[in-house]
């Protein structure tokens, strides 16, 4: 039995390294080898548990419509006469309430808690460094501190550990690093990795196990008594299989037409840059809570990321926005400078975007043995290896072991 992978992203390479380490044949096919359309390379590397709460949630549209004011702000949404964007936006207002996101948080937090089993397993066998310390949630304001005790309340109701910390406790778990906070929430089972090592090793393991990479682009698909058979790539080779794999990104809409079905989805831009020398050394990763920046040590290299802007499939850098991110690093962190910045180029990814939050994930109704595995907005890093172990499951027709009704990709109809 052959797999076919559409995505060579963190979904595509976690699926096919769980699906050649159970024995079966995998190959992987992406057009962007270079990597610049992929959201998975660039990103803050974060492990994160404490991301219960999805993206559609109560506050959000309030605080997004009053970011939409400020040009610096870590949210914007380009207005535009499209109506994939309108029924996008009027799916996740629906969403953004208190019974969405108890609807869905045991969902995710047990998703997360089982990817970061998964990380740790997968870090003893290949080689990359995960690193165990937990993530800071840093808030500059008392309101921004309150906000976030109450959600460390609420994860601990739910056993994902997370403790209120004052400046002496910040102290020991930052040590020698200046805060300019006025506290915040230690999340101690989160954890960080260098998202391209992590990938590069999940390649080579794919290859070992037998696994092939194809450069192309899937343009349709081939059908045997009509049944899925395979994949044509624009070029016009084609790649047989019995079972086909989605994980597309903010691609995987194209990748459904053919099956009739409209997923709505919007590329949520966020943008990256790394210090090749920081000043200083970081132990922990951080968001900080009024910035909404995310801000992470890889090896001797140090990451700072933000920004959602929803804004279609567009790559372009927008420099305001980018002062921002940097504005609000230097603001928590003020032993650093703007300057520190000067000739770091940019990175810039689209997150997969649902209106519900939640990933599309599981067989097609119509197709079973095509598996969909896409829309993991800000949280596809964290979420890889569970995804991937989900798929494997239901590729080989085993139990996938969690109740995937939530996120059927039929579900907006
Ligand atoms: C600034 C930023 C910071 C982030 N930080 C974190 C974080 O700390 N932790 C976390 O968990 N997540 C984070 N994320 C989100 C995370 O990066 C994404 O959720 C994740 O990378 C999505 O992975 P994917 O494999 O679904 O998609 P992608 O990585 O986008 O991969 C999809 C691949 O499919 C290929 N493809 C699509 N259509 C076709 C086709 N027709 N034929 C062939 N190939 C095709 C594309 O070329 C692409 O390479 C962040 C995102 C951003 C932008």
């Amino acid at each position: 039995m052959k797999t076919v992978i559409v995505g060579g992203g963190v979904v595509g390479l976690c699926s096919a390294y769980y699906l050649s380490r159970s024995g079966a044949e995998v190959v992987v096919i992406d057009g962007d080898p270079a990597r610049q359309a992929s959201c998975s390379d660039g990103n803050a590397g974060m492990v994160v548990p404490s991301h219960f709460v999805p993206l559609a949630a109560p506050g959000v549209i309030s605080q997004g419509l009053k970011w939409m004011l400020n040009p610096k702000s870590p949210f914007y949404l380009r207005p535009r006469p499209d109506l994939n964007l309108m029924k996008w936006c009027w799916l996740f207002m629906r969403h953004s309430n208190e019974a969405h996101v108890k609807s869905c948080e045991h969902l995710l937090r047990d998703l997360s808690l089982e990817s970061r089993r998964l990380f740790v397993d997968l870090a003893k066998e290949e080689d990359f460094e995960l690193v165990q310390k937990g993530l800071l949630m840093l808030c500059a304001s008392e309101a921004g501190l309150e906000e976030e005790a109450e959600v460390a309340e609420h994860a601990n109701r739910l056993g994902i550990e997370a403790e209120v910390c004052d400046l002496d406790r910040l102290k020991e778990l930052e040590p020698g690093v200046e805060l300019a906070v006025k506290g915040g929430v230690w999340f101690g089972q989160d954890c960080h990795l260098n998202p391209s090592i992590f990938l590069a090793k999940l390649r080579e393991a794919v290859v070992r196990e037998g696994g092939e990479f194809i450069e192309g682009r899937v343009s349709h698909y081939l059908r045997d008594k009509g049944t899925i058979s395979g994949v044509q790539l624009r070029d016009g080779v084609k790649v047989k299989g019995d079972k086909l794999v989605l994980a597309g990104g903010v691609e995987a809409p194209a990748l459904m037409k053919e099956f009739g079905l409209k997923l709505p989805m919007q590329g949520g831009k966020g943008y990256s840059l790394t210090l090749k020398e920081p000043r200083k050394a970081l132990q922990l990763c951080s968001l900080l809570k009024e910035g909404r920046v995310a801000v992470t040590p890889m090896g001797d290299q140090l990451r700072v990321a933000g920004t959602m802007e929803i804004c279609g499939e567009d790559l372009s850098l927008n420099k305001r926005r980018i002062a921002g991110i940097l504005e609000s690093f230097v603001q928590f962190y003020p032993e650093f400078s703007k300057e520190d910045f000067e000739g770091v180029e940019p990175w810039s990814g689209l997150r997969p975007c649902t209106p519900d939050g939640l990933p599309y994930l599981g067989k097609l109704e119509k197709e079973p043995n095509v598996v969909v595995a896409a829309g993991h907005s800000m949280v596809g890093l964290s979420l890889g290896p569970v995804t991937g172990q989900i798929v494997s499951r239901l590729v080989s027709g085993e139990d996938p072991e969690f109740d995937l009704h939530q996120l059927r990709s039929e579900r907006f109809g």
